[in-house]
């Protein structure tokens, strides 16, 4: 099965991806991590990415979709993939198409304001970088790290300001992008729940049809 999963920075599309990677034992293909492989790598088109980004400008489109091409050939992707964090412009999913046949888009709708409250309820330990939740995963001792006694913080990221800007643009960036798979028939909205097992229950609905 090839799957892309959307949804917001902080919706969890990390854990589902995992998820979906585990119930159908299929590589996960983020192009962070493409980008980053092939410049380690020194590969031919790593060195052209490795020029675009020490002169600080963006991947071009055709760029990202040649190292994508080169990924899904490669045997672990015989059953399918996931993208995580792909297509990220209506351009990437048109280019997408001319090279391979997409079956399912998961789009992981989560409202705006339920983001910055779980965002803005993290903790980070400025030493070793265990994250916690004041909430849903918080330290043994308030505003301690457990692992090493640290005392928490807030990441910059995470700071309600910050979160609502990278909502804006991945608003921006996405809309279009779930638009166009909606009018191919190929989106399926899963409305997360307030657990992350409730949301892979109904990711698993998602995927049966
Ligand atoms: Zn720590």
């Amino acid at each position: 099965m090839r799957l892309i999963l959307l949804g917001a920075p902080g919706a969890g599309k990390g854990t589902q991806a995992d998820f979906i990677k585990d119930k159908l034992e299929i590589p996960v293909v983020s192009t962070g991590n493409l980008l980053r492989s092939a410049m380690a790598h020194g590969t031919e088109l790593g060195k052209k990415v490795t020029a675009y980004m020490e002169s600080g400008s963006l991947v071009p489109d055709e760029l990202v979709i040649d190292l994508v091409k080169e990924r899904i050939t490669q045997d672990d992707c015989a059953k399918g993939l996931i993208f995580d964090g792909f297509p990220r412009t209506v351009a990437q999913a048109e280019a997408l198409d001319q090279v391979m046949k997409v079956d399912a888009v998961i789009f992981l709708h989560v409202e705006d304001d339920v983001i910055v409250k779980r965002m803005s309820g993290r903790r980070t330990c400025p030493e070793c970088q265990t994250t916690y939740h004041i909430v849903s995963h918080p330290p043994k001792q308030e505003g301690i790290c457990d692992k090493c006694g640290s005392v928490l913080g807030i990441r910059s990221d995470d700071n309600p300001e910050v979160v609502r800007q990278r909502l804006a643009v991945y608003h921006k960036q996405t809309e279009p992008i779930v638009k166009y798979y909606e009018a191919q028939g190929l989106l399926k909205v899963v409305e997360c729940e307030p657990t992350i097992e409730g949301t892979s229950a109904l990711v698993e609905k998602a995927l049966e049809v």
